[in-house]
């Protein structure tokens, strides 16, 4: 892949969705968090263009049963990392997607506030493929680079800052190979 540049909050030269879901952060320079998160839609199941819908707003509830259990919640997140390692980005950097929710991580609450949340598609039943964890390594490296608040020791799951209600990115997700590849870029 090519190397990731990040220029007023957007990655060049990638896939961008624009997400409805989102606001303007509440404080200027207080990207300071870095949240991994899986999903797939439906629940499993990889490939079409569901999440980008999803995050959308426009999912239709009568393509599946599960469609219709989410499809009221307003959700986003800045990017998508999909199983080709592909990344489609949903909302600008600089504003405050969608994705953390109830949360928080060394006693702040609302991480959204101060965070970026990138997705990979995947679920807690099977790992994640090796182009996911390449791309989420360089997209990670660019965005400390953009963002230096966000430290390594500044990076988690989403089950790190909502343990009651979440345990993305999952038992598969092999941190220590992610913070290998960081470690050799
Ligand atoms: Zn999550």
């Amino acid at each position: 892949m090519n190397i990731l540049n990040i220029e007023n909050g957007w990655l060049l030269e990638q896939k961008q969705v624009i997400s409805p879901h989102f606001d303007p952060r509440p404080f200027n320079d207080d990207i300071s968090l870095l949240v991994i998160h899986y999903i797939s839609l439906p629940p499993d199941e990889f490939g079409g263009d569901f999440i980008d819908r999803f995050f959308q707003g426009k999912l239709d509830p009568t393509e599946h049963p599960y469609f219709e259990e989410i499809k009221d919640l307003k959700v986003s997140a800045h990017c998508l990392i999909n199983r080709q390692g592909k990344i489609t980005q949903y909302v600008n950097f600089n504003d405050m997607a969608w994705h953390a929710g109830v949360s928080c991580f060394d006693g702040r609450e609302k991480c959204n506030q101060f965070s970026i949340g990138i997705e990979l598609e995947g679920s807690n039943n099977q790992p994640f493929t090796q182009a996911q964890y390449q791309t989420l390594a360089q997209l990670t490296q660019v965005i400390m680079q953009t963002y230096p608040k966000i430290t390594p020791e500044r990076i988690v799951g989403h089950c790190d800052i909502a343990p009651e209600r979440k345990i993305d990115p999952g038992q598969y997700f092999d941190w220590k190979y992610y913070q290998y590849l960081l470690s050799q870029i």
